[in-house]
């Protein structure tokens, strides 16, 4: 992908916590903007968010695929209030659409230990690796059934489904990604002793991708997943990029995050690589009925997904100065300034993403 000149941002802040950490992440990614001259230009939308359900008895407009088709990401909030909209009404109505509609085959994690932040882990050492998910097939397809419904003798089967462009894209894209790093590291998560037939298919699908494309200068291995998911916990330092199926890299998307501390930091992108459909950068926390309105929202997650997104599309230096500005924030550690998940005292919303807007510009 060659980098953009300048980035078109459909700004979608949803629901509950979006709403209260989104102005944050604007004012870190205008602040990155500013100091190294990119042009952004960010656009708000209200759709995606229980509140316009509850006004138009839909989440998303009907054009909503040609409106933010004309973006090159779409910054997102939260979605969901649950006691007042089922999540299979707002998720199902929004971010699951883009997923698939905008076909956003990756699923991409960072998994870092920021400083200042405890682990859960004893022995954590220096955690720093992507889980790269596939995002639309394999396990989590809807073919399958019941048979002799209702007698001793019922059956239920759901089939899992790999087609080889999707396993070689996403393949290839932790491939590409395991490349750009120093330890050029990838490992692969399979169940191949126990799934016979798809495993093995994913298994050598790696071996040839990796072969046929020249990726000597890689280091690749593979787990199963019962025994990667012990090594996450036992020794997570060891791991670069990790690649997995939808089931087996959604379970680890949520373990590795998991042993880098709070849920308030961790940020996430579907991603369209080729850029023909817009990607999509958000906080992996959800909308968090019970904190909504009491301002202490952790604004990290928000602020880095920004980053994330200045990264993908290649502007390096900005990603580099708001990743320091985080770190160094979380660092310096001022109980007044750092939210109260992350064991702060007095540290809001504001007082933490206003910290990290104006170590961006420098102060
Ligand atoms: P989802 O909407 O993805 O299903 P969820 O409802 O399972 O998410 P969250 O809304 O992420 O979960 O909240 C889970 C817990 O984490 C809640 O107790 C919430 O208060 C806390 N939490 C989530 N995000 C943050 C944040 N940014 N800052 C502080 N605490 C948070
Ligand atoms: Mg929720």
């Amino acid at each position: 992908m060659i980098t953009p000149q300048s980035l078109r941002i459909a700004v979608i802040p949803g629901d509950g916590i979006g709403e209260e950490v989104m102005p944050l992440g604007l004012r870190c990614l205008k602040a990155a903007a500013a100091k190294f001259g990119l042009a952004l230009e960010l656009t708000e939308f209200e759709f995606a968010s229980c509140d316009y359900y509850l006004k138009h008895g839909d989440m998303m407009p009907e054009d909503w695929h040609s409106t933010l088709s004309a973006y090159d990401a779409i910054y997102f909030g939260a979605v969901g209030m649950p006691d007042i909209v089922p999540d299979h009404v707002s998720l199902w109505g929004s971010l699951l659409k883009f997923r698939r509609d905008f076909d956003q085959y990756i699923s991409l994690r960072p998994c870092r230990l920021l400083p200042g932040i405890p682990s859960p882990l004893s022995n954590p050492g220096d955690i720093d690796f992507w889980v790269v998910r596939e995002n639309t097939e394999g396990e989590y397809s809807s073919i399958g059934g019941k048979i002799f419904e209702g007698t001793e003798r019922e059956v239920v089967i759901q089939e899992t489904v790999m087609t080889r462009i999707g396993v070689d894209r996403v393949l290839n894209y932790a491939l590409n990604l395991a490349r750009s790093r120093p330890k050029k590291h990838l490992t692969s998560a399979t169940k191949s002793n126990g799934i016979s037939i798809t495993m093995p298919y994913w298994d050598e699908r790696l071996k040839a991708l990796s072969a046929e494309r020249g990726y000597d200068d890689l280091k690749i291995d593979k787990f199963h997943i019962d025994i990667f998911t012990a090594w996450i916990v036992l020794n997570p330092s060891q791991f670069d990029v990790v690649v997995g199926s939808n089931l087996f890299g959604d379970i680890l998307s949520d373990l590795g995050p998991a042993c880098t501390g709070t849920i308030g930091v961790a940020p996430s992108g579907n991603i369209n690589p080729e850029g023909k459909f817009p990607s999509l950068f958000e906080p992996v926390h959800g909308s968090a009925p019970d904190i909504c309105g009491k301002g202490i929202a952790n604004p990290v997650g928000m602020i880095w997904a920004g980053q994330m997104m200045l990264q993908h599309f290649g502007f390096k230096d900005a990603a580099g100065a708001m990743m320091r500005a985080i770190e160094d924030v979380l660092a310096e550690g001022a109980s007044h300034i750092i939210t109260p998940d992350m064991g702060g005292s007095t540290g809001t919303t504001e007082s933490l993403g206003a910290a990290i807007e104006r170590k961006i510009l420098g102060g």
